[in-house]
């Protein structure tokens, strides 16, 4: 298949798709113990795809011994990291063959845009592949002893890891998540969220296909305070890797207290300034930058750049330039490949969204573009949203609203703009637009943010780490630095007689 596929063709392939709905356990497709399922719901359509396993904490115990089985018995954990490249390398392959189907089940499932989901699978597979590549090159190290010793410094895997992915980037984050657990040697028990459980699960039928052998990897589709909460509290889990909302990370944080101390890495949410300078470049690129920024994916994304500072002197020509840009992403069929942006992923966002900008009306900020009124039809459809006039106090401008809704806000100086910035209990990304390049690094050393984007938003790679300080959370996705974080140093110390 080609990705220059038409809306017709999409539409075709999504009617001739069928559904793996089965939690995958111990190298099988089956059902939830309690025999419970949940409705998977295309938001564009209001159409039910499937009824999906409802895993809850019996799957739960299930997995992570056989996972714990796995691990112990050594044939991935053990198994030389160049051999474990050569099964990941083939999923990768595997995955890239089946790359229009998986962007597929992401669309149908949480209604991003088609062109969307393919780029989010280029991102998956670029990260599974980085991985698994880097793996057979990380060597331990030799301590500077004295000769009467050999001190080794060894890094093992940890044991039985669990994710717990959102659903905004379903198949990209989980890649971000599993890659780097499945390379280091690790057994990885996946979550998806109850919002978008397909792509995971056809994610492990290839998995099967690749040849990873039986409990390493599994997949438990089901609500967070059930299978999610039983592997956080579960005392033979040694990791949780969360992509999800603040709140619920500072739960499992509880959770890994009133269990076994396991590891936790948080990817949380985020509330991302982007500073305007009036030296900036080029008044239209970084209108339109800055409106993709936060109506990319809805405005269903953690660094969405939804809060925009906008030095006052050109405030009024980058609002402009910024409306223009925000009438050409207004939202379509996800299956069509010219649409920006598709549907919110279900109706309790969207009408968290709606609510959102009834608030903001409220409390005194400018409506310049966008309506809190109902969108026709079942497809729960926002149009992008831009307030002017917005202050730190206004829900709007403090809040994560994960939608598409623009908060913009004037500043006069470069205290004032950083002040403003810095003033969020998140800190996930910040963008800075400029050309003097000592007001650049001034800013972005001041700035309160895992990554600064400089006259670009969300520009990154696989090479780059990825995540945030304050609440938006202590982990760190991609890049070798991810590897780290699930691997244990361990230390071997040898006498020698000198
Ligand atoms: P969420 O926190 O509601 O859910 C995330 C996952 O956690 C889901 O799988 C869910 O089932 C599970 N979960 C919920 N309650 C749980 C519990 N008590 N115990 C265990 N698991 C539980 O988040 P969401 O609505 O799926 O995603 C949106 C959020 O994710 C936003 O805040 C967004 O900023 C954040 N996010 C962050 C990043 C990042 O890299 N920092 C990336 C994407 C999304």
């Amino acid at each position: 298949m080609s990705n220059a596929l038409t809306h017709a063709d999409w539409q075709r392939l999504a009617g001739d798709l069928t559904f793996e709905t089965r939690a995958f356990v111990d190298d099988a497709f089956v059902a939830a113990v309690s025999g419970e399922t949940f409705a998977t719901v295309n938001p564009a359509t209001g159409e039910t795809l499937a009824e999906v396993a409802s895993c809850d904490a019996a799957d739960a115990e299930v997995a992570v011994a056989h996972a714990r089985r796995a691990f112990a018995e050594g044939g991935w954990s053990r198994r030389a990291p160049g051999e474990r490249k050569a099964v990941l390398l083939r999923l990768a392959a595997l995955m890239e063959q089946h790359k229009n189907e998986l962007a597929l089940l992401d669309t149908l499932d949480m209604g991003k845009p088609i062109a969307s989901s393919l780029g989010d699978m280029a991102g998956a597979i670029g990260c599974l592949r980085h991985h698994a590549e880097s793996i057979d090159k990380l060597y331990g190290e030799v301590a500077p002893t004295g000769e009467d010793a050999l001190g080794l410094v060894l890094r093992e895997p940890l044991g039985v890891v669990a994710s717990i992915v959102p659903w905004n980037f379903p198949l990209m984050m989980t890649a971000w998540k599993i890659a780097p657990a499945l390379a280091a040697g690790n057994s990885v028990i996946l979550k998806p969220s109850e919002k978008s459980p397909l792509s995971a699960l056809r994610l492990a039928q290839l998995a099967k296909e690749a040849g990873l052998p039986r409990g390493v990897f599994q997949v438990l589709p089901g609500f967070g305070h059930t299978v999610g909460k039983a592997l956080a509290l579960s005392m033979d889990v040694d990791c949780l890797a969360f992509t999800g909302s603040t709140g619920v990370g500072k739960q499992l944080m509880q959770y890994a207290g009133q269990s076994n101390l396991k590891r936790v890495y948080l990817e949380c949410g985020g509330k991302s300034p982007n500073l305007v300078f009036a030296d900036c470049k080029d008044l239209d690129a970084v209108a339109r930058h800055a409106a993709e920024a936060i109506f990319h994916n809805q405005g269903e994304v953690c660094i969405a750049g939804s809060r925009l500072l906008v030095e006052n002197s050109i405030r009024e020509a980058v609002v402009d330039k910024l409306l223009a840009a925000a009438e050409s992403m207004q939202p379509g069929d996800p299956l069509d490949p010219a649409s920006f942006m598709g549907a919110m992923v279900d109706r309790t966002q969207y009408e968290r969204v709606r609510d959102y900008i009834r608030r903001g009306v409220e409390e005194g900020a400018t409506l310049r573009t966008g309506s809190d009124s109902a969108a026709e039809g079942p497809g729960l459809f926002i149009a992008p949203t831009v307030f002017d006039g917005v202050t730190p106090q206004m829900a709007i401008g403090r809040e994560e609203i994960f939608g598409p809704v623009l908060a913009v806000f004037g500043f006069d100086s470069e205290e004032e703009a950083v002040r403003l910035a810095n003033d969020s209990e998140y800190g996930l990304a910040a963008g800075v637009w400029s050309q003097d390049i000592d007001r650049i690094m001034r800013v972005s050393r001041r700035l309160e943010s895992g990554q600064v984007f400089v006259n670009n938003w969300a520009g990154m790679d696989q090479t780059v780490p990825f995540g945030g300080v304050k609440q938006s959370g202590n982990g760190r996705d991609k890049s070798h630095h991810s590897l780290e974080e699930y691997s244990e140093l361990k230390t071997v110390w040898l006498s020698l007689v000198p």
